[in-house]
């Protein structure tokens, strides 16, 4: 029985439309996994330290036989493929691959937080979802429920534009 996974893309480095294709093409490839899907393309103001370029962000959903933690370590290896190194936290990278939602699996270990801790206060990651879920039903950290796009409009869309 496969699952439905839902994977954050961003880059702000080194051709970053350029690392995202590369990416969705690594993607592609990964064993006992399918791409089936990929939203539209949005261009984010950085958040994080100094002065960054902006980022390239999408979402893929993917349906995946990979258990969560050997698909982090298969997204994790593809980020060092892609000269990801892991300096500054929040600082630039060339590729960040993030599970935003495996099934409605709920997990907190040291390596692996589901649903993705920060998924309801980001607008570049919730703008892409939207694209491909928007009435998919998402929990805050405070425990409370609302669809994708309903998290969406109360974040607002400042700092990003769709591609
Ligand atoms: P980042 O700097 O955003 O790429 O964070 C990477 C770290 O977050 C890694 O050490 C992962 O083990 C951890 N992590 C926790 N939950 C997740 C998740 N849902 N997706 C990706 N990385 C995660």
């Amino acid at each position: 029985m496969s699952s439905t996974v839902y994977i954050a893309l961003g880059s702000n480095l080194d051709d970053p439309s350029a690392q995202i294709h590369r990416a969705l093409t690594a993607l592609a490839h990964l064993p006992q996994t399918e791409l089936a899907d990929c939203a539209l393309w949005y261009r984010s103001v950085a958040v994080g330290p100094g002065t960054q370029a902006d980022y390239i962000n999408t979402v893929v959903r993917l349906h995946t036989e990979l258990a969560p933690l050997d698909l982090l370590h298969a997204l994790q290896a593809i980020e060092t493929a892609q000269g990801r190194t892991r300096t500054q936290h929040w600082g630039a990278r060339t590729l960040d691959l993030d599970i935003l939602l495996y099934d409605d699996l709920s997990l907190n270990t040291e390596e692996l937080t589901l649903p993705h801790p920060r998924l309801t206060e980001r607008n570049f990651v919730l703008a892409p979802l939207h694209d491909l879920a928007p009435e998919l039903t998402l929990v805050n950290s405070k425990g409370i429920e609302r669809s994708v796009k309903q998290w969406l409009a109360n974040c607002g869309s400042t700092g990003i534009v769709q591609l």
